[in-house]
C-alpha cells in the first residue's frame, strides 16, 4: 500500500536528533515561554525574511490573534477563497468577523481581478490562501491594492512554508504571514503548532501579550487574552527539521514535475509557473471521472485524496447564503491529490503515474 501521507518515514529519518532535541528541553526545565522557543522564533523570522516572528499553538489561534490584535470592528469583511480548508474560513467566524469568499481561477489561487469585485467599504482583510503551497502570481499587485485602499493582507501561508516569489518567502509578502505546522504540513511538529510573521512592531508585540494571557510579566496583565502558546518542545523539534526544509521543498517541486511530464497528456496537472512558486504541499490533478479513478487507484494499493471536496462555501452553517463560485465548485467534483512527499520513493512514483495512465487507457 503506497499511503497518501506516511509520517513514520520521516520519523524514523529524524528518530535520533527528535530523542536528542527531547532530552536537551527536558534538562532545560523549560516547556513553554522558553529558551527553546525565542531561538525558534529568532531562527524562523531570519528563514522568512521578516523582523518578527510569533509561535503558536496553531495557525486558527495565530489568525485569531491576528484578526484581534489588527483591532478590526464586528463585521468588518475579509475576503479570502472558498477552496480550502474549513479552518481559514472557521478563525473569521470564530473573531467576530464576516467572511466573504470569492472564487479562484486555474491555479487554484483567487487574483486581483477576482477580489476585486467583491471589495466593499467594509472590506479591511484580504487574506489569499496559498493552496497547495503557491503564492498567487500576482501577489505584489495584491499588496498594492491593499495598500492604495488601506486594507490589511494576510498570507494564509499554512501550506507554504519555504515557498518563493521574486526572492521574497511566503509570510514576508503581506502585512502578516500565518502558518501551520499541523503533522501534515510540509514542516510538521508532533502534535498542533504555528507560527506568525510579520515586520509589524505595533502588531507582534501585541500578539505576544494576546498568546500569553494578555500578560505583561508574570503578573500585570495589559488587556485580556488567550493561551496560545507554541510548546518549546515543538519549537526545538520544528528547528531541527527547519534544517531539511529546503531539501525536502526541492523533492516535492522534483516530484510535481515527474508526475507532470509523465502523466496522461488528458489530466489536467499544475501549470508549473517558470516563477517556481510553490512548495506542492498537494499534488492536484484534475478529470472527469475523478471518483472511478480514485477507486481504481485504491484498489491498485494507492490511496489518494481530495482537497477539498465540499467548498466551505456548500458547507450547511453556510449553504442558505446561495453563492455560487463556478470554479471551485466545479473543482471540486473534478481534483485528486496524488501522494507527495519527500520519502516518496521513485518507484512508488513510477507505479502511480503507471497505475493512473493504465485508468485512463481503458
Ligand atoms: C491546515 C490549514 C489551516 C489550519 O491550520 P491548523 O494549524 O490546523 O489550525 C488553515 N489554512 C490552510 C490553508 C490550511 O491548509
Amino acid at each position: 500500500m503506497i499511503k497518501f501521507v506516511d509520517l513514520s518515514r520521516e520519523f524514523k529519518q529524524l528518530k535520533n536528533k527528535l530523542i536528542n532535541d527531547f532530552i536537551k528541553v527536558g534538562l532545560s526545565g523549560q516547556y513553554v515561554n522558553g529558551k527553546n522557543l525565542k531561538k525558534f522564533e529568532k531562527i524562523f523570522s531570519k528563514f522568512i525574511g521578516v523582523k518578527y516572528c510569533v509561535g503558536v499553538s496553531s495557525w486558527t489561534d495565530g489568525a485569531i490573534l491576528v484578526f484581534k490584535a489588527m483591532g478590526l470592528h464586528k463585521n468588518t469583511e475579509v475576503i479570502t477563497t472558498s477552496n480550502s480548508f474549513i479552518a481559514s474560513c472557521g478563525a473569521i467566524i470564530a473573531s467576530g468577523l464576516k467572511p466573504v469568499l470569492v472564487d479562484v481561477d486555474e491555479t487554484y489561487n483567487t487574483n486581483l481581478k477576482i477580489i476585486k469585485k467583491s471589495v466593499s467599504k467594509r472590506t479591511k482583510v484580504i487574506m489569499p490562501i496559498y493552496l497547495y503551497g503557491r503564492i498567487p502570481e500576482d501577489i505584489f499587485n495584491i499588496k498594492k491594492f491593499c495598500s492604495q485602499k488601506k486594507i490589511f493582507l494576510i498570507e494564509d501561508a499554512a501550506q507554504a512554508i519555504g515557498a518563493k516569489i521574486k526572492n521574497r518567502k511566503a509570510g514576508s509578502i503581506g502585512d502578516v504571514g500565518i502558518f501551520s505546522m499541523h503533522p501534515l504540513k510540509n514542516l510538521g511538529v508532533y502534535g498542533d503548532g504555528g507560527f506568525i510573521t510579520t515586520n509589524n512592531a505595533k502588531i507582534y508585540n501585541k500578539l505576544l501579550l494576546l498568546r500569553n494571557h494578555g500578560l505583561k510579566n508574570r503578573d500585570v496583565a495589559d488587556s485580556w487574552g488567550y493561551n496560545a502558546r507554541l510548546s518549546d518542545l515543538n519549537a526545538k523539534f520544528a528547528t531541527t527539521k527547519l534544517k531539511y526544509i529546503n531539501k525536502w521543498n526541492k523533492r516535492h517541486f522534483k516530484i510535481a514535475q515527474t508526475y507532470n511530464k509523465y502523466l496522461d497528456s488528458s489530466i489536467i496537472k499544475p501549470r508549473i509557473s517558470n516563477l517556481k512558486n510553490s512548495v506542492f504541499h498537494n499534488y492536484v490533478i484534475r478529470l472527469k471521472k475523478r471518483d472511478e479513478l480514485k477507486k481504481f487507484l485504491y484498489k491498485n494499493g494507492i490511496e489518494t485524496s481530495i482537497h477539498y471536496p465540499i467548498p466551505i462555501h456548500q458547507q450547511k452553517m453556510l449553504i442558505n447564503n446561495k453563492i455560487y463560485l463556478p470554479n471551485t465548485e466545479k473543482f471540486s467534483k473534478e481534483m485528486l491529490s496524488l501522494p507527495i512527499y519527500h520519502s516518496l520513493k521513485d518507484k512508488e512514483i513510477k507505479y502511480i503515474i503507471d497505475k493512473v495512465n493504465l485508468f485512463i487507457k481503458k
